[in-house]
């Protein structure tokens, strides 16, 4: 298991203070914002669980970028062929908004 930080699961890269409710959200946020992907050893002296990491090759996006985002296999099929992301699971689209994602309305008062 990752490191619980409470109810979160904290990135195993040093320095990154990222939390998500998942371990496998915080694979996955390895593999897309870190280009590495940690796995886990067991042990064979003790049992206790390390990790390591390797840098990421292109077949581990889609899993990656699934677990990251807890999409499932037809999203990602489907932004890539429409291009909203690339086979590298990076957002096509321009800086800011992005689509599917709503908007904030500023309150206008
Ligand atoms: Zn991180």
């Amino acid at each position: 298991m990752a490191k619980k930080q409470g109810e979160f699961f904290v990135c195993l890269v040093p320095g990154c203070d990222v939390k998500k409710k998942g371990e496998k959200e915080i694979l996955g946020h390895i593999v897309m914002d870190h280009q590495q992907v940690a796995e886990r050893h067991v042990s064979g002296v003790d049992g206790s669980v390390g990790w390591t990491f390797r840098p990421r090759e292109l077949k581990d996006v889609q899993q990656g970028w699934q677990d990251a985002h807890k999409y499932g296999e037809e999203k990602w099929k489907r932004q890539l062929d429409q291009g909203i992301i690339d086979i590298w699971g990076v957002a096509q689209t321009k800086k800011g908004w992005r689509k599917g994602v709503p908007r904030v309305m500023k309150e206008s008062q």
